[in-house]
């Protein structure tokens, strides 16, 4: 990728994962992750949405013949085919000594904000752990009205959710072609601008296993490169398939939004921020805050005004100057019994107290 690329989501789709005809494919699955390990080497952080689980359970379950059966079939095919696919990853990965963790998520839990805040704060100390996060949904829960759908707009909640700077779409595809990649003479774009319009170009049929395609990849693609978001569609078929994506050798980049890669923290943050939402602090706080960029401690905390709830975006104040705008851990009612307390005094005082911090630094933005 052209631009400094620290934080990356990787998407894989079912096929890259598992058998065509059904059940896991190590084979495959250590193709991935081979290359992923050079990466990490290299410094990227990566987080990895792994689709798969039902096609890896589906040898154990019989189809049922009714229709209306289908979505409880697909519940059972990925409740027994999740730690199915998640013990090859981790035998493959104890090759590097790479430690995993299994991540499940529901479109649900993006939309509540201390969720949202939960999935980010897990992922990110997973990644400060040097631990692989791999994300799935969790399909057993998801039904119509919940369900994310299909793993490329999983993959979009978790690049949003993560500050990740791009996220790479990895299909059997080598990126977007101008007509159905099976022609001859089908000719690959290498990168588009996110202003670029290609409703027009013709979109080959998904495969047959999976949920996404490439019309829910482009879909992807609106949505995250107007927020200063690169995102790359290529094959997981070649050899070291995502460092070539990164090397811009195969695959199509779509470029995001220049103007916006540097303060996208900053907007998403101060669209969500609760104006009347303010917690005020003392001058001490303020210049660990400012100067040595630490998290946002109760002890420092003077006043809170306004009516929030864990998760909310707040404004952070000092002597009547907003200082800096940042996720709070707890919400307005715990903060007011919290403030001006040790870290180690609040374990008592709140239920289900956490954090020690009441804005911890990834969530905090100076203004
Ligand atoms: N969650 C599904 C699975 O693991 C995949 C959804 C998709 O293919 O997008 O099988």
């Amino acid at each position: 990728m052209p631009k400094n690329l620290k934080r990356i989501v990787v998407k894989i789709g079912s096929l890259g994962v598992t058998e065509e005809s059904g059940g896991v494919s190590e084979k495959k699955i250590h193709h991935l992750l081979h290359d992923l390990y050079q990466l990490k080497e290299a410094g990227y952080e990566i987080i990895l949405v792994s689709s798969g689980a039902i096609n890896t359970g589906r040898a154990l379950v019989k189809k049922p013949e009714e229709k209306k059966m289908m979505i409880s079939y697909q519940q059972a095919c990925a409740a027994v085919g999740q730690p199915l696919l998640m013990n090859a990853y981790q035998k493959i990965l104890s090759l590097w000594a790479w430690p995993s963790a299994q991540v499940l998520v529901t479109h649900e839990d993006f939309k509540d904000r201390s969720r949202f805040l939960n999935i980010r704060n897990t992922i990110l100390r997973l990644l400060e752990n040097g631990i692989l996060p791999i994300i799935n949904e969790n399909d057993t829960v998801s039904f119509a009205e919940i369900t994310v759908g299909d793993n490329d707009q999983l993959a979009v909640m978790v690049t949003e959710a993560t500050d990740a700077d791009g996220l790479i779409l990895l299909t059997e595809a080598d990126g977007l072609y101008d007509k159905n990649p099976k022609e001859a003479d089908a000719k690959r774009f290498d990168t588009v601008h996110y202003t670029d319009d290609f409703s027009s170009v013709k979109i080959a049929a998904k495969t047959s296993v999976g949920r996404g395609g490439m019309d829910t990849k482009l879909r992807a693609v609106r949505k995250l490169t107007p927020l200063g978001v690169d995102v790359i569609i290529g094959s997981f078929i070649q050899a070291s398939p995502i460092s070539r994506l990164i090397n811009k050798t195969g695959g199509t980049l779509f470029f995001g939004n220049p103007e916006n890669q540097m303060n996208r923290r900053q907007s998403w943050l101060s669209t969500v921020v609760k104006n009347e939402a303010i917690i005020n602090i003392d001058e001490g706080a303020a210049e660990a805050l400012l100067k040595k960029k630490t998290s946002l401690l109760p002890v420092g905390i003077r006043k809170v005004a306004g009516t929030f709830r864990r998760g909310d975006v707040v404004n952070v104040k000092c002597k009547n100057k907003i200082i800096a705008v940042g996720i709070s851990e707890f919400s307005s009612k715990e903060l007011e019994l919290i403030k001006g307390k040790k870290s180690s005094d609040i374990l008592q005082m709140v239920e289900d107290v956490p954090s020690n911090v009441a804005i911890h630094k990834d969530n905090l933005l100076l203004v």
